[in-house]
């Protein structure tokens, strides 16, 4: 198989009671593993396509075969996305950030308050499924953004800095339809040196289009 679902870095109750158990069990196992297992099949007629990083598949999804490239965008998608998601949280995380992240932060936001309020605000605000990003662009600036489906912004040209998953399978069992309460309680879960790790990845890179710290395959 060209890509593999990477385990958890944590058990499946390591983020209670903000993430529970059985929701991260679903949510790794079963959607994570069927975006990789979906993006293995359509890549079997194409084998040329599993060589490369599966962010290198979206980065320039015109160049992905037609016949799969819905396919690509949303399991690929899926992959690098999710695959990022378990990298940036952590049991007992959360807190006020420190480091470059921080200072990037205030410099963009004003303060970590405003800041978070914003992405909650944009999270809660998406319509349907999808992702709320913040993203960095090609000039080093950083934005709050929000992508449908399994949309990464990668294919925008930006950089996925971290991301909250505001599909429903990410907290429907716990929190019903309460997404709002959701993206408040998560931020007690992020892994803010995960977050500072990559975002010293993208300053590094310079460019939206380089992405070498986390290649996920
Ligand atoms: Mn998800």
């Amino acid at each position: 198989m060209a890509y593999e679902l990477p385990p958890l870095p944590y058990a499946y109750d390591a983020l209670e009671p903000v993430i529970d158990k059985q929701t991260m069990t679903l949510h790794h196992d079963m959607h994570h593993g069927a975006y990789v297992k979906n993006l293995n099949a359509a890549i079997e007629k194409h084998p040329e396509l599993g060589k490369r990083a599966p962010e290198d598949l979206l980065r320039d999804l015109n160049s992905i075969p037609e016949d799969i490239r819905t396919t690509v965008r949303n399991n690929g998608g899926g992959h690098v996305n999710h695959t990022m998601f378990w990298k940036i949280m952590k049991p007992k995380g959360g807190g006020d950030p420190s480091g470059p992240i921080a200072d990037t932060i205030k410099k963009s936001f004003g303060n970590f308050k405003d800041f978070q309020t914003k992405f909650n605000d944009a999270g809660v605000k998406q319509f349907g499924s999808g992702w709320v990003w913040l993203a960095g662009k090609p000039g080093g600036e950083v934005q709050i953004i929000t992508t449908p489906n399994q949309d990464s912004p990668i294919s925008q040209g930006l950089y996925p800095i971290f991301g909250n998953d505001v599909w429903e399978h990410a907290y429907y069992l716990k929190y019903n339809n309460r997404r709002p309460e959701y993206l408040a309680a998560w931020w007690n879960v992020v892994n803010w040196d995960e977050i500072n790790k990559r975002f010293e990845a993208f300053k590094s890179a310079k460019s939206a289009d380089r992405e070498p710290a986390f290649a996920s395959r």
